[in-house]
Formats: C-alpha cells, structure tokens, sequence
C-alpha cells in the first residue's frame, strides 16, 4: 500500500487576499467557490459542509441573496465577485464597469475576482484595479499539467493568483491526480468549486446539463446526486483529510 495517502501533511489554508506575500502561501491550500448563480437551497447545502469542516474558504458572489449573511459572519470566509461578461462578448448587455459596480455593491469589501469563464484581458485588469481590486483569479492552469505553482504580480501592481484544479474541469479530462496526492504537491494549491457541482456530487457534466430545467429546485434536484466518487466527496476529503 502507498503510505503516502496516510501521512497527515501540516496544511496551511488561505483566502485568496492572503496571496500578496508569496513566500507566506507557499505551499499553501485555497478553496474557492463560484457561486455562478445558485439557488438559497444549493448555496445553503454547499455553505453547510464548509462550515462544518471549519476551513476558511473565497466565495465569488454573483447575486444578492439573504444567504449571503451567513458568509459575512464566518470570520474565515471572504468574498470576492464573479461577474459575467459573456453578454458583452455576445453583443448584449450594458458594460463591464456597471457590471463590476453592481457586484462591488454586494461585496463591497471584495478584494479579489474570477470572472465567470474567466473572461480576462489587459484592458478588463485595469479596470479591475481602478474598482479597487487587488488579485485577479483568471488563470486555470490544469494539475496535470504538473506546473508548480505561486502567485505574480502584474505590471499594473494586480495580484494573479492561478488555480489548478477546478470541478467541472476534473469532470471532462481522462486523467486526474487523486485529491490526497494533489493536496500534497508544492506550490499554491487553489481548488475551484462549483456549489451546484457539489450538490450534484457531479462526475460528468452530463449530470449536470440534463438538471438543468431543475437547478432551482433543492428537492427535485436531491434525487439526481451522483452516489460515488464526485465533486462533492472530492470537497469532503480535501477538507476532513487536511484539516
Ligand atoms: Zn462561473
């Protein structure tokens, strides 16, 4: 048996705007959420687990919600924006300041942003500086690409703090690194949840695509969650196991 699975390693967990000293988040772990929208009963399921485990956590608000009381009491909780900015890229919608200042009205203590598809370009960093944001999440580089990874700064003074692995990703690749393994790797270690993913306990994003009609019903939904290895038990052992 690999004995490696059974040394508890020392982890150090962070929120994102813990990332501007990089010698401090070495090594560390992150777990972020994008909320993309989700309905209370989903948010709630997903807030529960997490506050169970006791582990401080990035939350990147899209919508007001009474739910959200609940992440703005946690003192190990922060949160950040995710806006989208598909409509712009589809020609609809306003425009990205009003979208940022819309969200910057929910969070307004937010420091950091993931985008929803991570839409990013330089002019949209600027702007996100100008807002008063400091770490710019946009960057997926995928675990198996074997990268160790750290946070940078750009030329304008943004943080980037990258992610290497991220649920619904985890669903499409044929290859992934067991959550133990990867949670013992060097470098910054930023995990992207998806609430409705965890819920789901999602393995293929089949699961998630045909619920989509019931992604508002809490109840409805309960019946479709995947009983083996998905996003959701992947959240659990990461969190009970480095605890
Ligand atoms: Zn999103």
């Amino acid at each position: 048996m690999n004995d490696k699975t059974n040394i508890i390693p020392q982890t150090r967990w962070i929120t994102i705007s813990e990332c501007g000293n990089y010698e401090e988040v070495e090594d560390a772990i992150g777990l972020t959420f994008d909320l993309d929208w989700a309905c209370d009963a989903v948010l709630e399921d997903c807030i529960n687990l997490v506050d169970e485990a006791d582990v401080p956590a990035t939350w990147f608000v899209t919508h007001q919600t009474p739910i959200l009381e609940r992440l703005r009491a946690n003192k190990k909780y922060e949160l950040g924006i995710h806006p989208n900015f598909n409509h712009l890229l589809e020609g609809k919608g306003s425009d990205v300041e009003s979208i940022i200042d819309e969200l910057l009205t929910i969070a307004p203590n937010a420091k950091s942003i993931r985008s929803h598809s991570m839409v990013q370009s330089s002019r949209l960093m600027d702007i996100f500086l100008r807002k008063g944001l400091s770490y710019d999440c946009n960057h997926f580089v995928p675990e198996q690409s074997a990268i160790e990874l750290r946070p940078w700064k750009l030329w304008n003074g943004l943080t980037k703090v990258p992610h290497f692995w991220e649920d619904d990703a985890t669903c499409i690749y044929q290859k992934n690194t067991p959550i133990k393994e990867l949670a013992c790797r060097k470098g910054l270690k930023i995990f992207d949840f998806h609430p409705i993913h965890v819920f789901l306990n999602t393995e293929n994003i089949e699961r998630y695509e045909t619920t989509k009609y019931i992604h508002s019903d809490g109840n409805a939904l309960l019946e479709h969650r995947y009983t083996g290895i998905g996003t959701r038990t992947h959240l659990l052992e990461l969190m009970r196991f480095f605890k």
